[in-house]
């Protein structure tokens, strides 16, 4: 089993920020409805598996009919799935979120509680949601877990995990908690543009030394993630981890 390995994260911030530039790394539903509860709980219920661009056209439309939970309680059902038609899956998304503007209303008098526990309690509420609420919507620390925090974390060297879940529980215990809320939005940067799923560009990297993949692919050794080594070819040489798609592979 490989072991996990100490990271310094002020110093693997430090480089992010300054390769990405100082500017404000939130998706747009985050950042154009950040301080808003109500919305961020919403909008990020939306987002799942659909793309940031859908979650943002959708969130736009639903929030400026619909903007507080008295109202899309009420909302006709219709009308919700016409407004988020574009994140897909809108016939139970619409279902979750008004039963979540519902559940608001009754229990918590139509405001977003400010603890993990009581956000996990509300339908279609997960970790990475509940998280999201805390970060975006209050500015309280919290750790979403995505599958770009959740497969860099690991890349890194820094848990050794299978779950977004338990790599959140493992990121809580090692991340000095200042650096959670700066990191995210960062992270989640940095996975979608050079740390993506297939194919890791790390010969541009800012933090390749820091990175137990980055430092294992330059030197063609294990990487801690099964996924991320090179494989070898029919003459022994070592291949891409993720061969590009010929013809005859994309016919498969
Ligand atoms: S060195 Fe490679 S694997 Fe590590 S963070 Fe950078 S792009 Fe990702």
């Amino acid at each position: 089993m490989t072991r996990t390995v100490p990271i310094d994260w002020e110093e693997l911030l430090d480089r992010l920020s300054r390769f990405y530039g100082s500017g404000d790394w939130r998706v747009p539903y985050l950042r154009d409805h950040a301080e808003d509860p109500f919305q961020v709980l919403i909008g990020t219920i939306l987002s799942q598996r659909t793309k940031d661009a859908n979650t943002d056209a959708a969130s736009a439309k639903l929030f400026a009919r619909f903007p507080d939970a008295a109202s899309l309680a009420r909302a006709p059902t219709r009308e919700v799935e016409r407004l988020i038609h574009a994140t897909g899956f809108y016939h139970v998304k619409a279902r979750k979120i008004r039963e979540c503007a519902r559940e608001l209303l009754t229990r918590f008098d139509g405001q977003v509680p400010r603890d993990l526990e009581q956000l996990l309690t509300l339908p279609g509420v997960g970790p990475k949601t509940a998280n999201c609420v805390l970060v975006f919507g209050y500015g309280i620390p919290g750790m979403p877990v995505d599958t770009h925090v959740h497969r860099i974390a690991n890349r890194l060297g820094a848990v050794r995990t299978r779950t977004p879940e338990d790599t959140e529980a493992a990121l809580r215990r090692i991340l000095p908690q200042p650096y959670w809320n700066p990191l995210n939005p960062i992270i989640v940067q940095h996975g979608q543009n050079l740390c993506r799923p297939r194919g890791p560009r790390c010969h541009e990297c800012p933090i390749l030394d820091l990175c137990a993949t980055g430092i294992a692919r330059r030197a063609g050794t294990a990487t801690p993630r099964p996924e991320d080594r090179a494989r070898r070819t029919a003459d022994g040489t070592a291949g891409p981890a993720h061969p590009r798609r010929t013809r005859s592979t994309l016919r498969k």
